[in-house]
């Protein structure tokens, strides 16, 4: 099988500093600091033996907040399209937003598995703060991981492979 991770969620949560993570090479960093708007980035990598490709659907200017629906709809229709897993991403920093909600409702026309990504928990207060995102009813479940320093995403990781 294929084992294709989508990362999707707005703007700024931190999707590609993930990608960057579970692809972990040096390209796909060279890729993202391009400054080039592009709809998706593709990358490898493997965990416990298992190998996968992960996609980051970002498709706008680093550093950009702005989205509009059909965006929205484009990257996650891609997503459930192209995926096996989808990883939804949120930020416990910024808190539960309205362009978390739209694309949760993109999302739930998805039967692909989804795991809910609580990122920038970089701190065990902050990662207490996920539990605001259980009011989306969405997903397997919540991981609350820092993208940054990495803590958490081997628990993702160890959960997401189950489907592989
Ligand atoms: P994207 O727009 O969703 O791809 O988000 P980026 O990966 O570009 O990250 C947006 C901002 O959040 C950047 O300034 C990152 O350094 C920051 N960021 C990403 N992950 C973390 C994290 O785990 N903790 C904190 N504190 N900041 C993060
Ligand atoms: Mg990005």
């Amino acid at each position: 099988s294929t084992n294709i991770i989508a990362i999707v969620g707005r703007p700024n949560v931190g999707k590609s500093t993930l990608f960057n993570r579970l692809v972990g090479r040096r390209q796909a960093i060279m890729d993202n600091e391009s400054g080039v708007t592009r709809d998706r980035s593709y990358g490898h990598g493997d965990w416990t033996g298992k190998y996968y490709t992960v996609i980051d659907t970002g498709g706008y200017v680093h550093g950009s907040d702005d989205i509009f629906e059909g965006e929205i709809n484009k990257q996650v229709e891609l997503a459930i399209k192209e995926a096996d897993v989808i990883l939804f991403m949120v930020d416990v920093e910024a808190g539960l937003t309205g362009l978390d909600e739209e694309f949760a409702n993109v999302l739930r026309r998805s039967d692909k598995p989804i795991y809910v990504v609580a990122n920038k928990a970089d701190t065990n207060a902050r990662a207490h703060q996920m539990g605001e995102f259980y009011a989306l009813g969405l997903g397997i479940d919540i991981f609350p991981i820092s993208s940054q320093s990495g803590s958490g995403t081997g628990e993702l990781l160890d959960e997401v492979v189950k489907h592989f």
